[in-house]
Parts: C-alpha cells; sequence; structure tokens
C-alpha cells in the first residue's frame, strides 16, 4: 500500500467523564505502540493530576512550562512546553494547578479553543496527536474536543458504563453542533477486559447493536465501532505507571503489551488506508461509505 510522504495530522482525544475507566493507561500505550511503529506522537496531558505525565517519566511539579501555559496565554509557543521522551514520543505535559483554569478563564471568550489554535501551530510535525482527557466535562475536556478530529472512548464493560457512554454522546453531539462540527466518535476500547464473564459479554453485545443501528444516521457516532482486540486485565499495566515507563519498555511480553500493540496495528492499517486513497482518488478504491476522520470505519473495495 503506498502512504503519502507528508502525512496529516491525526487529532484524536480520548475520552469518558468517569475516572478509572483506562483513559491515562490506553493514551500513553497506544501513543508508545505508534511512536515504536516509526509514527511522531505527540502526547498531550489534559489532566490536572497528570497521570500521562508521570507514566512516561515526566514530574508535573519539576516541568516550567505545561498545556496550563497554553491555556492561559494564547500567545505562548506550545513547542517550548513539549519534551521528548523517547524515539518519535513527544509529550505536552500537565500541571496540577491547572485544575484552577476552569475558573481563572471563565471570562475569556476563545477559552475553549486555544488548545485547538496551539496544536494547529504545530503543523504536520506529528502524525499522532494523542490527548489525555480528565474525568469530567469540564474546560479541558471540551478544550480537547474542540482540538479533535476524533473521539476514542476508552472502558469498561459494566452496565453502569453503558449510562455513561449516552451521557458522553450527548456531550460529543453539543460540541459538534458548536465547535467543531467536524468532531466524529471512532469508537469504544475495551479496557482491563474480560471476556470469560457473560455480563461483558452482553455490555459488548449491546453496544455492538447500538453502533450499527447508528449507520447511516446524521450522527458523530456513524462510523463508530466496538475495537478488537480489547486489552485484557493485565497487573502489568497497573504496575508501569510508578515506574514512570510504557509497558514495552516495563514488561513487552506482557499481555498489555501484546494487545496495545495489535489495537494501534488495527488504528494504523486503518489510517493508512484511509491515506491511500486520498492519495488516489481516480484510482482503483471505491468507497462504498462515507469517509470518517480516518476512524477506520470506512469499507471499501478495489476494482
Ligand atoms: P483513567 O485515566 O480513565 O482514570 P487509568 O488508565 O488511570 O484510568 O486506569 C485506572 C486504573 O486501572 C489504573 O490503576 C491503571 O493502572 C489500571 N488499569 C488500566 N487498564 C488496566 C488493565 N488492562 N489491566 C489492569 N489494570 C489496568
Ligand atoms: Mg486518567
Amino acid at each position: 500500500m503506498t502512504v503519502p510522504a507528508t502525512r496529516p495530522t491525526r487529532l484524536i482525544a480520548l475520552m469518558n467523564q468517569k475516572g478509572g475507566v483506562g483513559k491515562t493507561t490506553t493514551t500513553v500505550n497506544l501513543s508508545a505502540a505508534f511512536a515504536r511503529a516509526g509514527r511522531r506522537t505527540l502526547l498531550v496531558d489534559l489532566d490536572p493530576q497528570a497521570h500521562a505525565s508521570l507514566h512516561v517519566g515526566v514530574d508535573p511539579d519539576g516541568v516550567e512550562s505545561s498545556v496550563y501555559d497554553v491555556m492561559l496565554d494564547p500567545a505562548f509557543d506550545v513547542r517550548s512546553a513539549i519534551r521528548v521522551v523517547s524515539d518519535n514520543l513527544s509529550i505536552l505535559p500537565a500541571q496540577t494547578d491547572m485544575a484552577a483554569a476552569e475558573s481563572e478563564l471563565s471570562s475569556e471568550q476563545d477559552r475553549f479553543i486555544r488548545l485547538r489554535r496551539a496544536l494547529e501551530s504545530l503543523g504536520d510535525t506529528y502524525e499522532f496527536v494523542m490527548m489525555d482527557c480528565p474525568p469530567s466535562l469540564g474546560l479541558l475536556t471540551i478544550s480537547g474536543l474542540a482540538a479533535a478530529r476524533e473521539v476514542l472512548i476508552p472502558m469498561q464493560a459494566h452496565f453502569l458504563a453503558l449510562q455513561g457512554v449516552g451521557k458522553l454522546l450527548e456531550t460529543v453531539t453539543l460540541v459538534t453542533g458548536g465547535i467543531n462540527p467536524r468532531l466524529l466518535v471512532s469508537g469504544v476500547i475495551l479496557c482491563a477486559h474480560d471476556p470469560g464473564t457473560m455480563h461483558a459479554r452482553e455490555v459488548v453485545s449491546d453496544l455492538d447493536q447500538f453502533f450499527d443501528s447508528a449507520r447511516g444516521k446524521q450522527v458523530p457516532w456513524r462510523h463508530a465501532r466496538v475495537y478488537r482486540p480489547a486489552i485484557r486485565r493485565n497487573i502489568k499495566l497497573a504496575e508501569c505507571p510508578s515506574y514512570g515507563r510504557t509497558i514495552f519498555d516495563y514488561a513487552p511480553e506482557a499481555s498489555g503489551a501484546v494487545d496495545y500493540a495489535a489495537l494501534a496495528g488495527v488504528l494504523l492499517a486503518d489510517w493508512d488506508a484511509m491515506l491511500a486513497r486520498q492519495a488516489d482518488p481516480s484510482g482503483t478504491a471505491v468507497v462504498v461509505r462515507e469517509v470518517g476522520a480516518g476512524s477506520g470505519s470506512t469499507a471499501e473495495v478495489r476494482a
């Protein structure tokens, strides 16, 4: 497959207003998997808890500037806050006092689009920008949704989590109705998954049906799906943040590394297929469903 040399940026917000569902684990380890596959990746830590920063070994109390400066000062040069973590992986870290941003910025008209502008100023420096949203639907999450083209929803397959998805999709709909009409939900990532339980299987089946029933409707989740593989429950994934390492550095043989690498492979294959179609608009590829923003939910047939 031919992929163009210069690639557009795939901006993804990983969002779920519920805490403890696997957002940070997924953002960090998927970002690391993309970087290992040779894709320039920027991790953006939007959570004042700064777990993503800590997970890649960046102490939020030791940084001179962070995403907080981007939010406070529209003239701030975002590049000066970005730190290289490893080959192809950089981070725009968080700071704990960022929690005050909400009230400090309440009178600033452009507060929701400051992050978007800053990321736009990076041009195509990064192929992937992965935004780890906090467990709330406040300014920082909305800023992530305003800057993103896609939403990925990490979740655990419990019945109560389904209600949370409804609330989350309402928020996405509000954002597409105003600040970011192009935003699409790409799908759900199942975290700490236990496929052996009937309960989990039922929840996944409900989600599959829900997304299938949205096809062709004018909703931001019309291309969404439940991604496979699910990320299995794996204690190594819970251990590695305290060492400031990704799963690939901490336990490359663990199921967590295998699952995140496989999931990254699925996301990359979809993305590359979409870029190849864009590069070959005249050619043999016939898109049979509406093309999402690299959502990976497009189907094609080759003549
Ligand atoms: P969130 O960012 O949504 O609050 P985290 O990614 O921090 O969620 O995950 C919550 C907790 O669950 C963390 O302690 C994390 O290490 C752990 N965890 C996440 N995914 C898994 C998994 N697949 N297996 C085991 N533990 C996990
Ligand atoms: Mg988190």
